[in-house]
């Protein structure tokens, strides 16, 4: 069993003391391991600045000061997306307020802003021969997970365990393993309005009076915007491909869980959990009410205890599967049968 530190925003008021709360959990402990000088990695996300639910730059700097107050040299560190350019996501960091002036701490981007600068690791996994994760990496001595808790319309929610698949790996590499976000068109659902034609940023998709619309698979680059957007549901992913990216995505996380070891801590922010990922430049409702922060050294027991804590606020588990049809569990198995944690976990209240 695992333990999960809660603090709750329950009651009208309470000072935001995450320092007392974080001292109660394992990070001094961790953070006290590493010795002294060693770099701790602070993951974060750079939002997108079409997002305005993003973790707030103050939460980002109690923490950090937090870290560094324990004696240790912390970096905010991320890894460039898809359709990313590096100096352009540099500028984003000063404008959403991530800007070494906020944290008097250096933001670095793992894989370089080529998105290109990344150590191969073979690791010969269920779904890929090898991992190609962002150098900085390399140099870090304990790696801070800290993840905006959300929706998510291809793996039912994003969470930590999706955070360490997803994002430190490098650019190029992303492409390779969104590969497999392949979309099927539901033409019963379609009525051509063209708006997936709009979005996708590469032109890869036409629409035929006769035969509908028609994804050029040579030009995708698997960024799912006309999924996300198609006011009809009519462009899915195909559940084969979702298997196989949860296959992938657990490959990434236990590479890094063999690199680590026990020197990885998570924490998710159930702020403003809104059905997608703040990386994406959409706003939406919000899925719950603001509910508090989670924190462990588990990222199984982490994502687990974050989604029961929102179902129960929501009306259940039912109704948070039920924003995208797709079932947040999976990935949350997947990963317990690959022993990255366990669902079985211990709730305490801070
Ligand atoms: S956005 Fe959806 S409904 Fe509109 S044309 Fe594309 S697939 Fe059809
Ligand atoms: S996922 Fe959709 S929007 Fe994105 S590049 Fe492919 S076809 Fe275009």
């Amino acid at each position: 069993m695992s333990d999960v530190y809660l603090y709750s925003f329950k009651g009208k008021f309470r000072l935001f003391d995450i320092e007392s709360f974080l001292l109660k959990t394992e990070l001094p402990q961790l953070v006290e391991q590493v010795a002294e000088g060693t770099r701790v990695g602070l993951k974060v996300i750079v939002p997108n600045p079409g997002n305005i639910t993003y973790i707030r730059p103050l939460i980002v700097k109690k923490i950090l000061d937090f870290i560094k107050g324990l004696g240790a040299l912390v970096e905010l560190v991320d890894t460039l997306d898809i359709m990313d350019e590096g100096l352009e996501v540099m500028k984003r960091v000063n404008h959403v307020g991530y800007s070494f002036q906020t944290f008097d701490a250096p933001f670095l981007l793992a894989d370089h802003i080529t998105g290109t600068d990344y150590k191969e690791i073979i690791i010969n996994g269920d779904y890929l021969p090898y991992v190609h994760l962002g150098t900085e990496f390399e140099e870090m001595g304990l790696l801070v997970f800290l993840t905006h808790f959300t929706g998510d319309p291809f793996y039912g929610y994003f969470g930590s365990i999706t955070h360490m698949a997803l994002r430190c790996i490098a650019k190029e590499f992303k492409n390779k393993v969104l590969a497999d976000l392949v979309f099927e068109v539901d033409g019963s659902r379609c009525d051509k309005c063209g708006l997936c034609v709009e979005v996708c940023p590469v032109n890869a998709i036409s629409i035929n009076e006769d035969s509908g619309v028609k994804i050029d698979t040579s030009k995708c680059i698997h960024c799912g915007y006309c999924s996300l957007l198609c006011p009809n549901k009519a462009l899915v992913l195909k559940n084969s491909s979702r298997r196989r990216l949860i296959g992938k995505f657990i490959d990434i996380a236990k590479t890094l869980k063999n690199i680590y070891g026990e020197r990885l801590f998570y924490i998710n922010v159930l702020l403003d959990v809104i059905p997608y990922p703040d990386y994406l430049p959409f706003v939406s409702r919000n899925i719950s009410e603001n509910i508090g922060i989670v924190a462990s050294r588990d990222p199984v027991a982490v994502d687990k205890a974050s989604l029961d804590i929102i179902s129960q606020r929501i009306g259940g588990f039912e109704k948070f599967k039920s924003i995208h049809n797709v079932d947040p569990m999976e990935i949350i198995l997947a990963a317990e049968k690959s022993k990255l944690g366990t669902t079985n976990y211990n709730l305490i209240e801070v």
